[in-house]
């Protein structure tokens, strides 16, 4: 079975795939995925909407596993890509191809049910009583569950009841556990080791190497689908934070003085004089936690902030923590069995990190690292995350494991992959970019208005762009996307749009905004619904896929910049410039770039999509990269004129 006698026009898939299409860029990238496997190099790919890229690299990988007894993960950025491989992609392959490859769903821990923990907190009364429903629904699916996962319920139980029963690294006996033989995460660690193909997520990757490369199982190669959020979920995962949640998580699991609840109230043989002891010990842990973030959250002042000083507030609660850690060892010694035994050692183990990671973030001891703090409703938080992996990932990733592929429609500025390899560390192996099927030329308008003032000249900006959404709504009666860069801006402009509607100058629209439901419902209305209008921001630029009628128009506000006020954007800015580059050549542009491309990728989903993204923001003609931007974009036609948009617009309709 070689590449091309699976992509070809009579070839396997074609026998298979009812409406299969040859693709000539997909048996290219497959072809190029062969190679590099077999010459042992790492390999970039850009690919453009509809190449096909999963089965493109599927293929390749799957041939190499089963030949060569390899075991490879494929990394994606958002659940819908996972899930697509691992419900529709990969069983298909398996039936056309006729090959019995293996393959497992890898997902974190905590999503699954531990059953030691269920029964531990059951028979010793751990729980409170607004969980009792919950409970008992728990105790029924436990039962009929294959899997043991928290997203094959049929129900949502409470978060708070959930953290009490769902694996924890920390505290999971592994093969000492009672449970071990019947134990759903074990069992699911288990069919892992002996898949040849894994499918994970960024985020779970990124926790593997944190953690010392500890929650997956060895393997031999990786791709990155949607490889372009490689470095923001990295440096994520790299960096260390503290939150208000994380310590109150802590005490509340040693002793809770509301709910009576937590390990000592478990712990049968603790003397009244020690269950007071520990009490008292967790009572300082709480209080110098309330004038920790206290005070943190006075200085933060409702914003997320840089923290440029070392010591900038008092670091209360190391003493503290640390105290607790050593009233808890004697319980060490007393404990009567395994369990409590390894129970009490996570216990300390956490207040002893949780003082580390204080102190390192407080007395700034991390080199090349930024600090910041947070205030994200009732969340205070405070973090150091590293301001360039570049050298991390090197190490770590693409020194240690070959090939890697790093694949997505959105890795290049116009061919060129040196912003991704400077960001992410590649500095070796090959790299290739392939152009969409899809006519563009035919299908879409780009339409970059006339008049509209330069966004620093923020009222009359506005004023503008809410008067061309009108013209544009007025023609494409919705069937919108706009995309914003701001929740203010997008707030400012869901209220006047509002406006206008109600006073009959817009036909009857019905506006959506992000975040006034959950994303993927809000999604489903949208593609449901008549007259409708969607207004987003950030992760609508890349993460929604909404194909055929429902979406015939983006509008694109403002380009994409990232704010140099967030505080790891913008030590990454002050680096560059430290190493003698012009951060906005060198950062900003590229990523802009990059990030626009995907919100004008949102429009063309499939072969027969059609439509118009109107670019509002001047600089795209004005500025001197502005041509960088339209030129990054599919061929497309181009006009400024709004008759022009409306002739294309009633011919697509
Ligand atoms: S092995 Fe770990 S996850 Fe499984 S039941 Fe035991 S403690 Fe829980």
């Amino acid at each position: 079975m070689n590449i091309s006698n699976i992509f070809c026009k009579d070839g396997i898939l074609a026998k298979s795939l009812k409406d299969y299409e040859y693709r000539p860029q997909q048996v290219i990238m497959a072809e190029a995925i062969a190679d590099n496997i077999n010459n042992n190099s790492h390999l970039i790919v850009e690919a453009g909407t509809g190449v096909g890229k999963s089965l493109a690299y599927l293929i390749p990988f799957i041939l190499w596993a089963m030949e060569e007894n390899k075991k490879v993960v494929i990394s994606t950025f958002t659940k819908a890509l996972q899930y697509q491989l691992v419900n529709k992609d990969i069983p298909f392959l398996k039936d056309a191809l006729r090959l019995n490859f293996s393959f497992a769903l890898c997902v974190g821990g905590e999503n699954y049910l531990c059953m030691r923990r269920l029964n531990q907190a059951g028979s010793h009364g751990l729980f409170e009583l607004d969980e009792t429903e919950d409970l008992k629904r728990l105790f029924e699916w436990k039962d009929k569950t294959k899997t043991g996962l928290k997203s094959d319920m049929d129900f949502e139980p409470m978060p708070k009841l959930w953290q009490k029963v769902c694996r924890e690294g920390d505290i999971c006996f592994g093969k000492k556990c009672s449970y071990y033989e019947k134990c759903f995460y074990q069992r699911a660690k288990a069919v892992e080791r002996k898949a040849h193909i894994l499918i994970t997520n960024h985020h779970l990757f990124f926790a593997h190497i944190a953690l010392g490369w500890n929650v997956l199982p060895k393997f031999d190669s990786i791709v990155f689908d949607e490889a372009h959020q490689l470095e923001d979920i990295a440096s994520g995962y790299l960096g260390i934070e503290v939150s208000n949640y994380r310590i109150k998580n802590l005490i509340n699991t040693i002793s809770n003085p509301f709910t009576k609840k937590g390990l000592i109230s478990r712990l049968e043989w603790l003397t009244p004089h020690t269950i007071s002891e520990i009490n008292l010990l967790t009572n300082k842990v709480r209080r110098a936690g309330d004038g920790f973030f206290g005070v943190l959250s006075e200085k933060l002042d409702g914003t997320t902030k840089r923290i440029r000083v070392e010591n900038f507030i008092p670091n209360l609660l190391k003493e503290p923590l640390i105290n607790l850690s050593e009233g808890l060892k004697p319980l060490m010694k007393s404990a009567e069995n395994y369990e409590d035994e390894k129970e009490i050692l996570s216990l300390i183990d956490r207040c002893i990190t949780l003082s580390s990671d204080i102190d390192s973030i407080i007395s700034q001891t991390l080199t090349d690292h930024v600090y910041w703090g947070e205030i994200d409703g009732k969340r205070i938080r405070i973090a150091a995350t590293p301001i360039d992996i570049s050298s991390i990932l090197r190490e770590q990733i693409f020194e240690n494991i070959k090939p890697v592929i790093l694949t997505s429609a959105t890795l290049s500025v116009k061919g060129d992959f040196s912003f991704l390899r400077e960001r992410v560390g590649l500095n070796s192996g090959n790299e290739l970019a392939l152009d969409s099927p899809f006519n563009y030329r035919e299908n879409v308008m780009i339409y970059t208005p006339n008049g509209i003032s330069d966004p620093k000249d923020t009222e009359e900006f506005k004023r503008d762009v809410i008067d061309c959404i009108k013209s544009i709504l007025n023609i494409t009666h919705g069937r919108t996307l706009i995309l914003f860069t701001s929740y203010e801006m997008l707030n400012k402009a869901y209220d006047a749009l509002n406006r206008l509607n109600s006073s009959n100058r817009l036909n009857s629209l019905n506006f959506l905004r992000q975040g006034e439901m959950d994303s993927y419902k809000l999604i489903e209305e949208f593609k449901n619904g008549d007259n409708l209008v969607l207004l987003g921001t950030h992760t609508f630029w890349q993460g929604i896929d909404i194909p055929g009628d429902a979406l015939q128009c983006v509008i694109i506000v403002r380009l994409p910049f990232q704010v140099p006020d967030d505080p790891v954007t913008e030590a990454r800015l002050e680096k560059l410039k430290e190493n003698g580059k012009n951060p906005f050549i060198h950062y900003q542009i590229p990523n802009a770039i990059l990030m626009f491309k995907q919100g004008f990728g949102r429009l063309i989903r499939t072969q027969s999509d059609k439509g118009i993204v109107a670019i509002l923001d001047p600089r795209v003609r004005t500025r001197f990269y502005g041509e960088r931007f339209l030129s990054a974009l599919p061929d497309c036609v181009r006009t400024d004129s709004i008759e022009d948009m409306k002739e294309f617009f009633d011919r697509i309709r």
